[in-house]
C-alpha cells in the first residue's frame, strides 16, 4: 500500500518540525516554503565577509522539542548552552553584576542567592522580589484567567515597584514576550519563569547559536528532509487550499498538488488567507493577534571591545547584546537585540547606528577608542505577534473544522511565547493531528518516507516585492 502524501505549507521551523514527524510516521511529505531558503523567521544573509541573521536568537536549556530537532537535524554542535544561569547585567560606570543561579540548591531555592545579592535593587526590593517569584509558581500558565490579567498589573499587585520592574522583570518580560510587562499576558509571563526559571534548576541555561541560523535549521533541515525522501520546493508561494472530495487541492506559483493532509504552517495573516472559510469560520479573530517588532542594530569594530559573549543592559538604550564574532574572525561583531521596538521601528538607521555607538561607547570604554568597520540595522517588523492579555482566545488549535488540514506556527494555540520551542512544538501537533486523521500515528521506524508524488511545476517563483517585510538596512 502507498503511503498517503501530506504537504506541509510554509517552511520555518513549524513546517520543518511537521515534516520531520510525518516522515517518521511513513508518509509521503512534500514541503513548499515561499523564501528561497527554509528557515522562515530564522534566517542569515551574506554581508561582507559576514554571514549576518537578522534577528539575534536565543533559547533556554527547556526548549526541549527545539533542542531534540537540532539533534535531528544534526546541528546541536552548532549552538553553546550554559552550564548553569548566568546573565551578566551591564551599567555606565559599574563593572558587570552577574545574576546566576545556584545548580546545587533545589529549584526554586537555586535562585534565592541570585535574587539576594543583586546589587541593581535595593534588599527591600530583593525581598519583595523573592516573595513574588514565590507567588508567580501558584500561576498555572494554561489558566484562562491568568492570560486576562497584565503581567505588569499583577506584579504591581504583589508589592513590585516601579525600579524593581524595570531592573530586573523587565529585563527577562522583553526579551521573551517582546512586550514589556505592562502589555503581557500573566499566563505567558508565567510560562516563560515557571517553566523557564522557577521550577527546574538547570531550565533557564542560556543557549546562542555559534554559527548563523542558516546552517543551524534551514540548510540541514533541506538535507534531511531530503535524504528521507521529501520533496522540498522552495521559492514558491501556495495561493489556495481546495479541500476536495476528501483530498486537497494545493495550488500556486504554478504548482498543482494533491494530498491527502495539509499542514498549514505559515504566519497568521497568510494562514487566514490560505484557510479554506468551512475550516476555520472564526479565522477573522486571528488578526487580534497583530505583530510586534524586534530590531538589531548590528556592530563590526576593528578591535575587541568587551570579553563578555553577551550581556543584558541596565539604564541604557542596549537591552541585550551579543558577541556574534565568528571563529576566527577578525576584530569583533557585536548584536544589540532591541525587543518590543515600537519605538525605534522607524527611526532611520543612520540615526540609530549614532545612538547605539554612543551608547556601547559609554558601556564599554574600549569601544571609545576602537574603529567601526561597518554597522548597520535589521528590523523585523512582525517578529512575533502582540502576546498581550487576552491573546489565547485568539490563538486556534491545530485541528480545523475540514479532517486532514491542520494548523501550526508559534502564533498557534502552544500554550508557548512565540518562540522556537512553540513553533515546534505547534508543528509536531499538527502532524499529529493529520496522522490521527490519515490513521496513522508518529514515530514508526524512520527511512519509510519515500516519496513518488507527481506534481505540476510551470515555474519556480521567489516571492515577490513587499511580500517579505524584514529588511537590512545599510548605516
Ligand atoms: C528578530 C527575531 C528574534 C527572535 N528571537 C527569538 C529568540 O531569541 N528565541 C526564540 O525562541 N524565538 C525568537 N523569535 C521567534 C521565533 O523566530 C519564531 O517563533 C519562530 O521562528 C516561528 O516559526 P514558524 O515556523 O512558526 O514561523 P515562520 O518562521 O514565520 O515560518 C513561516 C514560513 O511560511 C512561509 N510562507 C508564508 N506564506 C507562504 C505561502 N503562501 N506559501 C509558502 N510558504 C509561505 C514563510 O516564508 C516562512 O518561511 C524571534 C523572531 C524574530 C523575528
Amino acid at each position: 500500500m502507498t503511503a498517503e502524501q501530506v504537504c506541509v505549507v510554509g517552511g520555518g521551523l513549524a513546517g520543518i518540525a511537521s515534516a520531520v514527524r510525518l516522515l517518521d510516521a511513513g508518509h509521503r511529505v512534500t514541503l513548499v516554503e515561499a523564501r528561497a531558503a527554509l528557515g522562515g523567521a530564522t534566517y542569515s544573509f551574506r554581508r561582507g565577509d559576514l554571514m549576518v541573521d537578522t534577528g539575534q536568537h536565543v533559547f533556554l536549556r527547556c526548549y526541549q522539542q527545539y533542542r531534540e530537532l537540532l539533534d535531528r537535524l544534526g546541528s546541536a554542535d552548532r549552538a553553546a548552552v550554559q552550564d548553569g544561569f548566568a546573565v551578566p547585567i551591564v551599567r555606565i560606570g559599574v563593572p558587570p553584576h552577574v545574576l546566576a543561579s545556584n545548580r546545587r540548591l533545589p529549584a526554586p531555592a537555586h535562585l534565592l542567592p541570585a535574587l539576594l545579592r543583586y546589587r541593581p535593587l535595593r534588599l527591600g526590593q530583593r525581598l519583595a522580589a523573592v516573595r513574588a517569584a514565590a507567588a508567580l509558581r501558584r500561576i498555572e500558565p494554561d489558566d484562562p484567567a491568568a492570560d486576562r490579567v497584565s503581567f505588569g498589573a499583577w506584579l504591581a499587585a504583589h508589592g513590585q515597584d516601579a525600579p524593581t520592574v524595570a531592573r530586573l522583570w523587565e529585563l527577562i518580560c522583553v526579551a521573551a514576550l517582546n512586550a514589556p510587562p505592562e502589555r503581557a499576558s500573566l499566563a505567558l509571563a508565567a510560562r516563560v519563569f515557571r517553566t523557564g526559571l522557577l521550577d527546574r534548576a538547570d531550565a533557564a541555561d542560556i543557549g546562542r547559536p555559534t554559527a548563523p541560523l542558516a546552517e543551524l535549521h534551514g540548510a540541514p533541515a533541506t538535507a534531511l528532509l531530503r535524504q528521507r525522501g521529501a520533496t522540498v520546493r522552495t521559492g514558491v508561494r501556495v495561493q489556495a487550499i481546495s479541500p476536495e472530495g476528501g483530498r486537497f487541492q494545493v495550488s500556486g506559483d504554478g504548482v498543482q498538488l494533491t494530498a491527502d493532509g495539509v499542514v498549514l504552517a505559515v504566519p497568521h495573516p497568510q494562514a487566514a488567507r490560505l484557510v479554506p472559510a468551512q475550516a476555520a469560520p472564526d479565522r477573522a479573530r486571528w488578526a487580534r493577534l497583530g505583530a510586534a517588532p524586534i530590531v538589531n542594530v548590528h556592530v563590526h569594530y576593528e578591535q575587541r571591545v568587551t570579553e563578555l559573549e553577551f550581556a543584558a543592559g541596565l539604564d541604557t538604550p542596549v537591552q541585550w547584546v551579543f558577541d556574534r564574532t565568528p571563529a576566527g574572525g577578525s576584530g569583533q561583531y557585536l548584536v544589540v537585540s532591541i525587543s518590543a521596538a515600537e519605538q525605534v521601528l522607524s527611526v532611520r538607521a543612520n540615526d540609530l547606528v549614532r545612538t547605539y555607538l554612543a551608547a556601547l561607547a559609554e558601556l564599554f570604554p574600549a569601544a571609545r577608542r576602537a574603529r567601526v568597520r561597518d554597522a548597520f540595522v535589521t528590523r523585523e517588523p512582525r517578529a512575533t505577534f502582540r502576546q498581550e492579555p487576552g491573546s489565547r482566545t485568539a490563538r486556534p488549535p491545530a485541528r480545523t473544522r475540514t479532517p486532514g488540514l491542520a494548523l501550526a506556527g508559534a502564533w498557534t494555540d502552544t500554550g508557548w511565547p512565540d518562540t522556537m520551542e512553540g513553533a515546534v512544538r505547534s508543528g509536531q501537533h499538527a502532524a499529529d493531528v493529520v496522522l490521527a486523521h490519515l490513521g496513522s500515528t508518529s514515530n514508526p521506524p524512520p527511512g519509510t518516507g519515500m516519496t513518488e508524488w507527481s506534481e505540476g511545476i510551470s515555474r519556480l517563483s521567489r516571492p515577490g516585492p513587499g511580500d517579505d517585510e524584514r529588511s537590512e538596512e545599510m548605516r
